[in-house]
């Protein structure tokens, strides 16, 4: 029973307990005497237990409640406690017990309510859950810190010796760093908060150092295993530079340098495997089309997967647009446009691309579109539809530096960090509630002045799309169209909505059928519709910083100048931060990281997934320690081989932790 919660907590191995660390202290360690104990202090006091016994009480939540009574030379103190008749039976009267807990006074007597508490035996040295800081374990159902302490504390005498070093001395001795069997000792057990402080350190520096040895690892097997034959880049030079120059518009400096990173990659004998990060709008989608018809001119086909019916038929109407004139053949397979034959040299689609039904004879590059969206399987999947295929992951969450160098350091990244030019700002508010009855007069007047459509975006409440959330849109919807915009137009889309019902709803807004698209945030990814110049987004506070830059992107996407509003009802300093940061900065990888800064890595993509993996005792936000661990990765990696214990943990690791491409 046991096993499969612990399982949740990671926990598979004995040796799994020792390093399951805690997430912080309890601080009981001031031990007093019951004379001496001041009402409101948090003590640990120790004493012969006079009687305990069960009171029955009658209805409310609590049935039953102990109370006992334990003397010291000094005094006497009472404790109560409730709905825990079993320990009238584990403690014993004349036993000496150790509790720990908030100590009130009254005139009359000394008590301590709920405390921690443990029988001290005669042959027990020091106290697990009293006297001393007291860890506070990540927990599961059924799994609690209490219970973890006692099974660390068990195995921690049986088998810290056993507990070998893998780090090598010299990085033990050039960072002034405890020996693992220290270390976690004074994880579990610290002597102070001193000791405490600087396990943490050692370990924190381990988990980092381990994560980008298991990159480095990752990134040299992809480059030992496979060998491919070389692109013949050099001969279709002058047909690149022709499809370039024909594009309506010219490459950014950023695209430029990553279409000639993906053709370098691509002229090398081992598989490209490269992240294209870059902001909405920032134009990943035709570096990629350079990409396909390179492909295309070495006799090769190519594949781009994306999340979305949506977004593979807007890929396929640009793609198609700019590759059928040159002679390759695009095509479109979704859940609902199923694939005629297998004659095509580009393939545009979601998922479906992964059925056994669509095959390829001469897959050679494999584009995979908001690439966080897709689960480890199915971007496996879709290499094997090929023989070791150039991958070209996109995504348009930001990565922060540190995150990119802890986890990603198996990726070769180009990063489009500059807007197409004549691009406008998006200029953005925050609205406080005290305004939004002249912000919807403002939104009125610019619809019916310049013409503008809007998007309105409802608060998620689940992090997948659940009926309430769709009621809560609904309601809006209602509200706004009968209260608020009665003159004007309005259409509704949420994630409910079947892929076709989506498509007409999108066709008519982009069609100008309505002014006002009230929406879940599914308009988060990749629409784009160039007459929507405001967005609209209530509650703005739930959403991480790297989402509201995401969702701004669906508009100014023309030319004219388009706007933000960013409603909460939030007073808090920290949300107005945070939110402020959107007024003046727009460059999504500094969002991500103010985000980081401010609400820590848990908070970071709000509740979308992200592919970044919980630390233990690290912090994404922890640059220096994240650099100290790079440069010492880095330093012993060609090394590894000498040092076996460390190499057997990164393999286990290397295994463990998927590559996030
Ligand atoms: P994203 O990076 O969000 O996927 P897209 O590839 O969809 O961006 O490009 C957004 C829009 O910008 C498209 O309409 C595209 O044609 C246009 N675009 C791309 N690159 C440039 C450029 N260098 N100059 C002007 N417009 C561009
Ligand atoms: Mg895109």
């Amino acid at each position: 029973m046991y096993a499969s919660r612990l399982e949740k907590l990671g926990i598979l191995t004995l040796e799994d307990f020792l390093f399951h660390l805690p997430n912080r202290y309890e601080d009981f360690s001031v031990v007093s005497k019951i004379g001496d104990v001041q009402s409101g202090e948090t003590v640990t006091v120790q004493g012969e237990v006079l009687e305990i016994k069960n009171n029955y009480l009658r209805g409310g939540r609590i049935k039953t409640m102990q109370r006992a009574t334990i003397v010291d030379e000094t005094g006497t103190l009472h404790l109560v406690w409730f709905n825990q008749p079993f320990l009238v039976k584990a403690i014993t009267v004349n036993s000496t017990i150790s509790v720990s807990g908030k100590v009130e006074t009254s005139p009359r007597k000394r008590s301590m309510s709920s405390p921690q508490y443990e029988i001290l035996y005669d042959d027990q040295k020091n106290p697990i859950h009293t006297g001393r800081l007291i860890p506070v374990y990540p927990e599961t159902k059924g799994v609690s810190s209490k219970w973890l302490r006692r099974q660390i504390h068990n195995l921690m005498e049986q088998y810290k010796e056993e507990l070998v070093e893998y780090l090598p001395e010299s990085i033990l001795k050039q960072y002034g760093f405890m020996q693992l069997q220290e270390a976690i000792q004074e994880i579990h057990y610290p002597q102070n908060g001193e000791t405490a402080m600087k396990a943490r350190d050692r370990l924190a520096f381990d988990e980092l150092f381990l994560m980008q040895l298991a990159a480095s690892k990752r990134k040299s097997e992809w480059r030992e295993e496979q060998h491919i034959q070389p692109f013949n880049t050099h001969a279709h030079q002058d047909k690149i530079e022709k499809f370039i120059a024909s594009l309506p518009f010219h490459l950014t400096g950023a695209q430029r340098k990553a279409v000639d990173d993906i053709l370098h990659d691509f002229g090398k004998d081992k598989p490209m495997n490269r992240l294209l990060q870059g902001d909405v709008g920032s134009g990943k989608t035709v570096v990629a089309a350079v990409a396909m018809y390179e492909a295309h001119l070495n006799g090769f086909q190519s594949v781009i997967m994306a999340p979305t019916e949506i977004l593979a038929g807007q890929h396929y109407k640009s793609i198609e647009k700019l590759l059928t004139p040159l002679g390759v053949r695009v095509a479109l397979v979704t859940g609902s446009n199923k694939l005629k034959d297998m004659e095509f040299d580009v393939l545009i689609g979601t998922h479906a691309v992964l059925s056994e039904k669509v095959t390829f004879d001469r897959l050679a590059f494999v584009a995979i579109d908001e690439q966080q969206r897709f689960g480890v399987e199915q971007r496996g999947l879709i290499k094997q539809k090929g023989e070791n295929p150039h991958l070209l992951t996109m995504t348009a969450t930001p990565i922060p530096r540190t995150v990119a160098l802890t986890m990603y350091g198996d990726l070769d990244m180009s990063y489009l960090n500059e807007m197409p030019v004549g691009r406008k700002k998006v200029k953005t508010w925050v609205v406080a509630p005290e305004k939004r009855d002249s912000a919807y007069e403002w939104i009125r007047k610019e619809i019916i002045e310049t013409k503008s459509q809007v998007f309105i975006v409802c608060p998620f409440i689940e992090p997948s799309e659940t009926m309430e959330t769709i009621k809560a849109v609904n309601q809006e919807y209602e509200r706004l169209s009968k209260e608020v915009y009665t003159d004007l137009k309005m259409g509704l889309l949420h994630g409910k909505l079947k892929a076709k019902e989506k498509d007409v709803v999108l066709d008519e807004f982009r069609n100008k059928k309505f002014d006002i698209l009230v929406a879940t945030p599914v308009v988060e990814v990749g629409i784009d519709i160039p007459n929507a110049t405001i967005i609209m987004i209530e509650a703005s506070e739930r959403f991480g910083l790297a989402q509201l830059h995401q969702l701004r992107g669906r508009v100014g996407r023309g030319d004219k100048q388009s706007y933000c509003l960013l409603f909460t009802d939030s007073k808090q300093a920290l949300t107005s931060e945070r939110l402020k940061g959107m007024e003046s900065i727009y460059s999504g990888a500094e969002l991500a990281e103010l985000d980081l800064r401010l609400r820590g890595p848990g908070n970071l993509y709000g509740t979308a997934q992200h592919g970044i993996p919980k630390l233990k005792m690290a912090s994404f936000s922890d640059t220096e320690l994240i650099q100290k661990a790079k440069r010492a990765a880095d330093s012993i990696f060609s090394q590894l081989a000498s040092y076996p214990e460390l190499q057997t943990k990164v393999e286990i690791l290397t295994t463990k932790q998927v590559s996030p491409d």
